[in-house]
């Protein structure tokens, strides 16, 4: 099993110089956890040169980890990447599309307080993480995807979000059902887990960064929304709406998407609420996004579709026909 640590509150330590929490070397980790020596596991770490808090993750630092366990994928039997929380459902979202065919398990998880705390989760969140990495049945992994374990629940990557900052239970799955609870033992809900097709593992190491999230609000002005759109470079959007995919029907909105969909920028329709899902046409406040060439994400996360269009705009064939990349469920991550 191949520990990947990138960083995060897990492995931080307070640093009274600067005042806060900032990442230390975690190259002891096994050494410091006897727990992890009682698997019968040969388990190995590799720590990002310098780990970083999450919230300094960028596209290179992906290309980074899908090239690693590209390279590490015979020597491994599964994968556990240590993430800070708060940009993990982004990552483990990004990574689960710039990987093809992936046949192993690469499940992320992190703490909301450091290894080094009395009252720390990250040693069962750790220890839970390997256990189901480990999980075997008739001889082939249980899990052959890209998923966030924490707080007893195992979900897949690109369902998730981080909800909550201060509560142990960080992550929820969007409209997907978890696919383990961890108790006494690791119920795993296989009905729901991911096949992949059998077919040789690749990945896909490019991403796109000229997109943007726009979050709708009542009041928000044309001016704004307008000098987004005119961002040079512009690829795609991710259209944060209302409801069930719902915008005002303001004649300038109109205009400017479908000045938007003539320069060629796709703007992909995502759900401010936590549940359900987007159905351009129900309201007669959707019915104006879908003549102007707004594609519905459906019920994606705005985690998965702001990566899935990175990846998308990106990489042949999907960016030879984006609309239809971005119609289609590429890794389980919408319905
Ligand atoms: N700021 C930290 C990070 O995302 C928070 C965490 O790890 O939970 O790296």
């Amino acid at each position: 099993m191949l520990i990947i640590y990138t960083g995060g509150t897990m492995g931080m330590h307070y640093d009274p110089m600067v005042r806060s929490l900032v990442p230390f070397d975690f190259s002891d980790i096994i050494s410091t956890l006897p727990e992890l020596g009682r698997f019968n596991l040969t388990l190995e770490l590799i720590s990002f040169v310098k780990p970083i808090d999450s919230s300094n993750m960028k596209p290179s630092h992906w290309i980074a980890l899908v090239e690693l366990i590209y390279q590490q994928y015979q020597e491994y039997d599964g994968f556990v990447i240590l993430h800070g929380t708060d940009t993990m459902a982004y990552t483990a979202s990004a990574v689960s599309f710039m990987m093809e065919n992936l046949n192993k398990p690469v499940i992320f998880t992190g703490a909301q307080l450091p290894l080094s705390e009395v009252r720390s989760d990250a040693r069962e969140n750790l220890v839970t993480a390997i256990e189901i990495a480990a999980a075997r049945k008739n001889g082939k992994p249980i899990v052959k995807e890209v998923c966030i374990y924490f707080n007893h629940a195992l979900m897949r990557g690109n369902r998730s979000k981080k909800l909550q900052s201060s509560h142990f239970d960080a992550f929820l799955s969007e409209n997907y059902p978890n696919l383990a609870e961890a108790g006494i033992s690791i119920e795993f809900n296989e009905a729901v887990l991911y096949s992949p097709p059998d077919k040789p593992f690749r990945i896909y190491t490019k991403l796109d960064s000229n997109v943007l999230i726009v979050k709708l609000f009542p009041g928000i002005t044309k001016e704004v929304v307008e000098c987004l759109f005119n961002t040079s470079g512009l690829k795609g959007v991710v259209l944060e709406t209302f409801g069930s995919g719902n915008a005002p029907t303001d004649a300038w909105l109109e205009d400017i998407l479908k000045n938007a969909s003539k320069k060629g920028i796709v703007v992909l329709n995502v759900s401010q609420c936590i549940g359900g899902t987007v159905f351009q046409g129900r309201y007669d406040t959707s019915r104006h996004l879908e003549k102007s060439g707004v594609i519905s994400g459906k019920n994606i996360t705005t985690e998965a579709a702001i990566t899935k269009m990175m990846f998308v705009l990106a990489n042949k064939p999907f960016s030879e026909n984006v609309k239809a990349s971005l119609e289609d469920s590429m890794r389980g991550e919408m319905d």
